[in-house]
């Protein structure tokens, strides 16, 4: 009814609604952090569906994470009900491997093609470059993975680029001439594989849409409105999708803000919204400028930073929400230090102000920032979860179990194949693996022909075991053909012995690996058991785990759990408390982007991303030490601290010093001690946390030779008891180990003295 239109409308302000009613033609809202932009494109959805009658299948949304997509849907869904399953929502990559997956045939692929994780890539390319007879360390396999993904990218083909004079002098210039050659190759043995690797989603999607008009045309009919979340951070790969796409109806809505554009490094392109006004010239634009996610203070400092560069559309963005507090800086002695002042704020915090776990973000410029925050949290039992990093897709286990199931969907696998083949141990070395790819490029046929008639190039004993794994292979596929993802994965992760094999490594390690092959195969159960589900297989079930992003991890989610994330991972996130640590010179800005102004603003943008996150409270803490590849280092506070105006700023109390940051003034020192309550030497912790008792050590204690101790490795003392080494140091003739003791916290003990056995 036209009342519920109404009511449904006033949850947006006047320019916000305006880019929600005007469904038709080419949209584009550029605004700043906070300003609803997300809101509108999420409105906009609902809108159409309820009140336009439009057919959720007709809808195309493209968001940056899938789990962005997955807020979007239950938002939508709170409008239109089950509706919303029906839209096409997702990653740029996961929109695409799908629509691949029906019509990949034109180009070549069979729809259960795999999909290459950057491992895959790059274990690839090592094998080309060590088949070419080519040097690994002036062809890295990271070096030229990235070359290929650039040109992918950029939509240059393998052919483009070796006839390209540019691209061969540049590669010559680098000492790289035969980058070409490995493209090439590459792509070859990608195709063979029926693999596509990241790239390629697009990469092919592009072909397809290019050299079958009549499949581009199907789908113009087909997605009536497509819209785009992030449109800043989109490379030319992306863009050309949509613009085809959409060339026929036009309407398509953008949404973005140049000032968070934090991908450049990976291709994407501002241009793109420049170009957006050529390619439609009757573009409605709209402009968001009131931020209803920060406090004044916030705004008015992310403000002050954002002006500091010289590109950029200029924004006015302001807040009717309250003042807010200062922003805290927070100056730390060490990294370690840092991650207790960090972890005993959000204590004092939580305890000053009712917040949940789940308020708190803590950011940073690089993953391995999150060890000693990590630490921290775990000493003050504070639950918390890390965002990216290794994921739990990553793991070992976890990898061998995926490979078996991708061979049982896929025998032309080369990169699963080699994972799995000797896997547990059954005595096919890689040289067989080598022999069998060869054989497969002489004879032109597959690799699962070879393997079927293994016994023409393989002898022996490992010729055996391969004849054996075949028929194991064989099995999985009869029970795939009969049988849903979960039947089948659990079949394969007992009879290839995988499970056996960790349930028999009693360690400690050994245990946790084993659960976590449990855990994927509950992951599995969940997919299958999923109403939404309307693919049980397992080569649906592969696909939807090849596309998770780092942000969409699939470890156990916790409720409530502070966040740790990288800065980049955190676009379009909003917390309550946001905490930005390492705001140091060389870190954040990151050493490797102060080459150029270009390279810099891009960090500043970064920064102006993280400050924009915080809707009540953000902290800034640097440390003045740190510990960098392997060394102690003497650091200086980030030149962006210097960027906020000091009006905003208010400088805490730290344990250790008490200067004030030079540079900016501390007109609010000691007014309020973020400590407070907390004596300096005894840092609150609940109290079974702090055990005094004296450790005893085990009967059987023998201290070991330490002449092989490394980072990582665990150790009993006979008086501090077990705790793990996290730093080695040498100080002329003198080896020191420093170890954090699970009881006695961290202590730098002389190897040529200290009793310690490694367990
Ligand atoms: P970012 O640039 O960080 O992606 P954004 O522009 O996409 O931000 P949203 O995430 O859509 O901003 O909105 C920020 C917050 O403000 C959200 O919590 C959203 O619900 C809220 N918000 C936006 N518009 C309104 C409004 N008109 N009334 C009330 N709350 C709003
Ligand atoms: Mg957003």
């Amino acid at each position: 009814s036209l009342d519920a239109e109404e009511e449904f409308l006033k949850e947006l302000n006047e320019p916000q609604r305006e880019g929600v009613i005007n469904t038709e033609g080419p949209t584009m809202i550029i605004a700043g952090a906070g300003s609803g932009k997300t809101r509108v494109l999420t409105y906009r959805i609902a809108y159409l569906i309820k009140y336009k009658h439009v057919d959720p299948f007709s809808i195309m949304a493209l968001t940056f994470t899938n789990k962005a997509a997955r807020e979007m849907r239950n938002r939508i869904e709170k409008v239109v009900d089950n509706d919303a399953r029906n839209i096409w929502m997702g990653t740029f990559h996961s929109v695409f491997a799908r629509l691949l997956r029906s019509e990949a045939h034109h180009i070549g692929y069979p729809s259960n093609f795999t999909i290459y994780d950057a491992d895959d890539s790059k274990s690839l390319i090592k094998s080309i470059v060590k088949e070419q007879g080519l040097d690994d360390k002036v062809y890295k396999a990271n070096a030229v993975f990235s070359r290929i993904s650039g040109a992918k990218n950029n939509l240059v083909s393998w052919k483009d680029y070796i006839n390209n004079p540019l691209y061969q002098a540049d590669d010559e210039s680098q000492m790289r001439p035969h980058i070409g050659k490995l493209y090439q190759l590459y792509v070859q043995r990608c195709f063979k594989a029926d693999a596509m690797d990241f790239d390629d989603l697009l990469f092919n999607t592009n072909l397809l849409f290019k050299e079958h008009p009549d499949v581009l045309n199907k789908y113009q009919q087909r997605f009536q409105y497509v819209l785009v979340d992030e449109f800043q951070d989109t490379n030319i790969s992306q863009y050309l999708i949509t613009k085809r796409l959409a060339s026929v109806r036009q309407n398509i809505a953008v949404v973005g803000d140049d000032a968070q554009s934090i991908y450049a490094f990976r291709g994407a392109n501002i241009q793109n919204i420049l170009n957006f006004e050529k390619d439609y010239p009757d573009l409605r634009i709209i402009k968001l400028e009131q931020n209803y996610r920060s406090t004044q203070n916030i705004v008015n400092a992310a403000n002050s930073v954002i002006v500091k560069n010289k590109a950029q559309l200029h924004k006015n963005v302001w807040t009717s929400n309250q003042e807010g507090r200062l922003i805290e800086l927070i100056k730390a002695v060490s990294d370690n230090e840092e991650g207790k002042l960090v972890a005993s704020t959000i204590f004092e915090q939580k305890m000053n102000h009712q917040y949940h776990n789940s308020d708190f973000a803590v950011l940073y410029r690089t993953n391995s920032q999150s060890r000693a925050m990590e630490e921290a949290l775990r000493r003050m039992n504070i639950k918390y979860k890390v965002v990216g990093g290794l994921s739990f897709y990553q793991r070992k286990e976890i990898k061998d179990l995926l490979g078996y199931l991708r061979f049982a969907v896929n025998q032309n696998d080369e990169q699963a194949l080699r994972r799995i083949i000797n896997l547990p141990k059954r005595g096919i070395g890689d040289s067989s693996v080598d022999k069998i790819i060869v054989a497969a490029d002489e004879q032109g046929v597959s690799l699962w022909e070879i393997l079927e008639n293994i016994h023409h190039f393989v002898g022996g004993r490992a010729g055996e075991a391969i004849k054996n794994f075949v028929t194991m292979i064989k099995s999985f596929r009869i029970t795939m053909e009969k049988s849903d993802a979960y039947d089948t994965a659990q079949m394969v992760a007992k009879n290839s012995g995988l499970l056996k094999e960790l349930y028999e490594d009693k360690t400690v390690e050994g245990l946790n690996r084993y659960e976590n092959v449990q855990e994927l195969l509950n992951a599995i159960k969940e997919f299958v058991d999923n109403p939404e589900t309307n693919d049980k297989t397992l080569g649906a079930f592969l696909q939807e785990v090849s596309l998770l992003t780092d942000a969409d991890d699939k470890n156990k989610e916790l409720d409530d759990a502070v966040t740790l994330m990288t800065i980049h991972m955190a676009k379009g996130l909003e917390f309550k408390n946001v905490f930005v640590v390492g705001m140091e010179e060389d870190l954040f800005p990151s050493q490797m982007m102060l080459s150029s102004r270009a390279d810099l603003e891009e960090e500043r943008r970064l920064f102006y991303v993280a400050i924009t996150r915080a809707e009540q409270h953000l902290f800034l803490s640097y440390a003045l030490n740190r510990y960098r590849y392997g060394r102690l280092k003497t650091c200086e506070p980030s030149r962006f601290l210097s960027d906020i105006d000091t009006t905003y700023l208010q400088v805490s109390k730290s344990i250790g010093s008490h200067e004030p940051l030079p540079g900016v003034q501390a007109q609010h020192f000691g007014k309020r001690s973020l400590i407070a309550g907390f004596p300096e030497q005894k840092p609150q912790a609940p109290r079974h946390f702090v055990k005094q008792t004296a450790h005893q050590p085990s009967s059987d204690f023998k201290p070991s030779d330490t002449s092989n101790l490394i980072v990582g490795n665990r150790v009993e003392h006979p008086k501090f008891g077990f705790g793990k080494v996290i730093r080695m140091d040498v100080d002329g003739a003198n080896r020191k180990a420093i170890i954090d003791f699970e009881q006695f916290g961290e202590k730098t003990l002389l190897l040529s003295f200290a009793k310690l056995r490694i367990v």
